[in-house]
């Protein structure tokens, strides 16, 4: 049998260990994975992960399969291999299979699972609390009684937060891939989506300020998705600011953007508020990502309004970019192409 075809022909790194039990054999992949120098050696000397060792010593001494597990780094993060440790006429046939997005998939899942679950752990809670109380201790009290039902109000509006988000996220999510066309008037959908948060703009004592271009400035786009970009935005100009403070909403053309490859749209919503510590900035999009700074904690929701406005932007294959400094103000810059 040609051993060399063998490994060859396996698109995984793959190596061949004879009965003297050096490498005799190893394709691209695996001499990419583990370095030329493996041939010809010792497999011990080649290998170097005891557990990986035991298994290969073990399949060599009683000629059964065996599986481990080989974990490395590539440079740029920890990588982990699924090893296959199996018998081939008088060598034995190693192939490793990259399982490293798997795992973070599995990590990223079991991380979701427990945002949520503790994201809607603590208004639950509460509510259960105010119920207990209102069934027994507070029973007659009609002060207490009111107070608590305000109370209760809130939690379970910020539950109901919670899961619109979440939908929201997996609907964008869904369609991340298939790129809105059809034609949308930015220009008029931010004098609309402006006149619908006049009221928490006006509650709130946060002035909106718009510079808009005179014509209609058409993307191809989807119109409910931009609509809940701004309003994520400016909402968060307007929560995360405080009273006294303005939020300024621009549309503009920008030339040629190498970014975008092509012409596009700049749309900015800019606060005038205490800005975000530049350390935050690159993890801002990030789901359930929050500023613990003591207004947001007191104001904010789960964490996921810029998560879903970065998922709607890479949608309409835009750029969005983040600009604060403590004191100066937080500008969101996103460019969508025409
Ligand atoms: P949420 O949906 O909870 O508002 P976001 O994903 O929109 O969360 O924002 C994440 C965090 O970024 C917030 O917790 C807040 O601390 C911070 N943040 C977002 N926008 C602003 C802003 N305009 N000014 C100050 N902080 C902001």
């Amino acid at each position: 049998m040609n051993e060399q075809a063998v490994v060859d022909a396996v698109p995984l790194p793959a190596l061949i260990i004879q009965s003297d039990e050096r490498i005799s054999h190893a394709n691209g992949e695996a001499c990419k994975l583990l370095g030329e120098a493996i041939l010809r050696r010792h497999f011990i000397t080649g290998l170097r992960q005891p557990q990986l060792l035991d298994t290969i010593e073990a399949t060599i001494r009683d000629r059964s399969e065996r599986q481990t597990r080989y974990l490395t780094n590539d440079g740029a993060q920890d990588t982990a291999f699924r090893v296959y440790v199996r018998p081939l006429d008088t060598s034995v046939l190693v192939t490793f299979v990259d399982e490293t997005s798997l795992e973070q998939a599995g990590q990223m899942r079991r991380d979701f699972v427990a945002n949520v679950s503790h994201e809607l752990k603590t208004p639950l809670t509460a509510l259960m609390g105010f119920i207990e109380t209102l069934k027994g201790p507070a029973k007659n009290d009609e002060g207490a009684r009111d107070r608590f039902l305000s109370i209760m109000e809130t939690e379970a509006s910020r539950m109901n937060r919670l899961v619109s988000d979440l939908l929201s996220l997996s609907r964008v999510e869904a369609e991340e891939r298939v790129r809105p066309t059809t034609p949308v008037d930015l220009t008029g959908l931010v004098k609309s989506t402006i006149h619908s948060l006049s009221t928490l703009a006006e509650d709130a004592d946060v002035q909106i300020r718009s510079d808009l271009p005179d014509d209609p400035a058409i993307i191809a786009g989807d119109e409910d998705q931009l609509r809940q970009v701004l309003v994520n935005l400016i909402e968060n100009g307007i929560k995360y600011s405080g009273a006294g403070t303005t939020v300024t909403v621009s549309v503009g053309p920008v030339a040629y953007e190498t970014r975008l490859k092509g012409d596009g749209i700049r749309l900015s919503v800019k606060d005038s508020g205490a800005g975000i510590d530049p350390v935050h900035l690159p993890r801002l999009t990030e789901r359930f990502y929050r500023v613990d700074s003591h207004r947001s904690r007191e104001k904010g929701g789960p964490g996921l309004g810029l998560a879903i406005v970065k998922h709607i932007v890479n949608r309409h294959r835009g750029r969005i970019r983040i600009e604060s400094a403590r004191g100066a103000g937080t500008d969101v810059t996103i460019l969508l192409p025409v």
